[in-house]
């Protein structure tokens, strides 16, 4: 579903992805962890095109990713084409972006409405149905400040959702939210994962890349430095690096 192969990326002389290949199959959940500053963020990035690379191809549902071939050649994708290719990927932050003048209902129906074109009555009954997925049927009518931080990021993931994406992406989902408001947002990321969604997950909660992950990457000054299962990888790490990073976090 995802595929990078031999991504490079450069912000002036400082190469920050050297050589990264990576493959997530339809339905896969991988984990990504590193050192701050590893390029974790950048390889995010370079999926969904919010970054131009430098060397090496993504594709994402069998399509390259901000370019077309024809008669042979590459050329760039047009600004609609890549509107429409980055549709297929959903991405959640650390920080939950919302919309603050609108309530969490209204967060989720403005994407279908004003970028799909898909009628309100609609977007609203299926927006409706993805805040009782997170958990927050309760709260459609609140705006972003009357809630938590647990719950704007579930709001935050019912929006991406809601414009049906082929795969998510997460940066660091639970770095900004109070510990107790971790697991709820983690609860519905494993629940989005035995939906069979395809995701990538930049995180350091551990215990998820370990239960609801299919593979682990660690990442450490832009390349990948070692993968595995998860339980494998966090068990018995082989590089020394992959050791240091876990010996802090773990
Ligand atoms: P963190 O764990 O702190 O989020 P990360 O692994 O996500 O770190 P990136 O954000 O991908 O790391 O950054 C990798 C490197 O690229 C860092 O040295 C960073 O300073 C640099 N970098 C990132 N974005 C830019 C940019 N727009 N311009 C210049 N340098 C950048
Ligand atoms: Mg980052």
């Amino acid at each position: 579903m995802v595929r990078l192969e031999s991504v490079g990326k450069r912000y002036g002389g400082l190469e920050v992805l050297r050589g990264v290949s990576l493959e997530v199959p339809e339905g896969g959940v991988v984990c990504v962890v590193g050192p701050s500053g590893s390029g974790k963020s950048t390889l995010l990035r370079c999926v969904n095109r919010l970054e131009t690379i430098d060397a090496g191809r993504v594709w994402v549902d069998g399509e390259l990713v901000g370019y077309r071939e024809h008669r042979g050649r590459l050329h760039h994708l047009r600004p609609e084409e890549l509107c429409r290719q980055r549709q297929k990927v959903g991405m959640v932050f650390q920080r939950f972006h919302l919309f603050p003048h609108m309530t969490a209902l209204e967060n989720v129906v403005e994407g279908p409405c004003t970028v799909r074109g898909v009628p309100r009555a609609e977007a609203v009954r299926r927006g409706r149905e993805l805040l009782e997925r997170v958990g927050l049927a309760d709260r459609a009518g609140h705006y972003p400040a009357q809630l938590s931080g647990g719950q704007q990021q579930r709001v935050a993931i019912a929006r991406s959702l809601a414009m049906s994406p082929k795969v998510m992406l997460f940066d660091e989902p639970t770095s900004a939210l109070d510990p107790e408001l971790v697991q709820e947002v983690l609860g519905v990321m494993r629940d989005l994962a035995a939906s069979g969604m395809t995701m990538i997950v930049v995180t350091h909660e551990m215990g998820f890349a370990r239960e609801a992950g299919d593979h682990l990457v660690f990442v450490d000054d832009g390349v990948i430095v070692e993968e595995g299962p998860p339980r494998e990888v966090l068990a018995a790490p082989r590089h020394e690096r992959t050791r240091a990073f876990l010996g802090q976090v773990l």
